[in-house]
């Protein structure tokens, strides 16, 4: 595992930041992840484009272009030759004397992790998972990858401690997303995912599978869910970079179609592998 800070690569447990930091005195910053595929990175630009649009959101000018950003990301690939992994990017709005207005003149930190090795997926895919809703406790501007993640954070741990997989927000009686991950359901052969404005994340995944459906002329439609579209769908999907696709078998008490993986998923799940394998091929 490799770390990179401002200008350098360093060991990712290397001390270098002092306590008064934006991104841990205010949460004042965004990042973005990156899954590794046969040590490409997967839809690395879309990422990149993320990055920027998310920093240009909250009045932050990234420290580097983000051409810059890809060619340190593929040289810290290039380091480590890491196959199958993550790279995590972090930018914050810097270090500084803690006080609420923007600092002068100081500069955004930007930190990357590249990782080794991704969470094995093949239980969740064969089984399916278990989620928990919760009300949505989030501010109203999800569309940024913010690195404020506490209501994320809180909603997944109780959702683990009740032994689920997942929490999903539910805001204004709307299904919105869940803590690292987007939501499909499947009605009568139609995928069915919360339109991206301002109250969810557009995932890049999200996006891909979106692409994809359309490819396999599978009828797609980003539209307005509720708990009650949720009890009478087929499938319910998750998607996420780490995740890929995990159906979810069971939502809160009640379970999802025949309380298995379905269909459309395992055709998803293929028509996703055989996409990842054309763009990694190495
Ligand atoms: N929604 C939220 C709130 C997330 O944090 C994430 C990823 O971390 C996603 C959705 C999925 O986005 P992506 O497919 O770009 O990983």
């Amino acid at each position: 595992n490799l770390a990179f800070f401002n200008e350098r690569f360093m060991d990712p447990n290397e001390r270098v930041l002092p306590v008064e930091e934006r991104g841990l005195q205010f949460g004042d910053g965004v990042y973005e992840m990156i899954r590794l595929y046969r040590g490409v990175p997967f839809t690395l630009q879309e990422h990149l484009a993320r990055l920027e649009q998310s920093a240009h959101s909250i009045m932050l000018t990234l420290p580097k272009t983000v051409e810059e950003i890809a060619a340190i990301v593929r040289a810290g690939i290039a380091q480590t030759k890491i196959a199958e992994g993550t790279v995590y990017i972090q930018v914050t709005r810097g270090t500084a004397p803690r006080n609420h207005l923007f600092p002068e003149d100081v500069a955004a930190n930007l930190f990357i992790v590249w990782k080794e090795g991704v969470p094995d997926l093949g239980k969740q895919q064969e089984e399916g998972v278990v989620v928990f809703t919760f009300p949505d406790e989030r501010w109203h501007n999800c569309y940024i990858k913010s690195i404020c993640l506490l209501p994320n954070v809180l909603a997944k741990e109780k959702a683990h401690q009740r032994g689920g997989h997942e929490a999903i927000f539910i805001r204004d009686n709307e299904v919105k997303e869940g803590t690292s991950t987007n939501l499909f359901i499947v009605k009568d052969g139609v995928f069915k995912t919360p339109i991206a404005d301002q109250s969810i994340l557009n995932g890049i995944t999200r996006q891909k599978i979106i692409e994809i459906l359309k490819k396999q002329d599978v009828p797609v439609l980003e539209t307005r869910l509720t708990m009650e579209d949720i009890e009478v769908a087929d499938e319910v999907i998750i998607t996420s970079t780490t995740q890929e696709a995990v159906p979810v078998v069971q939502v809160n008490d009640r379970k999802v179609g025949a309380g298995k993986p379905g269909a459309y998923f395992q055709k998803l799940a293929a028509w996703f592998q055989k996409e990842v394998d054309q763009s990694c091929s190495s």
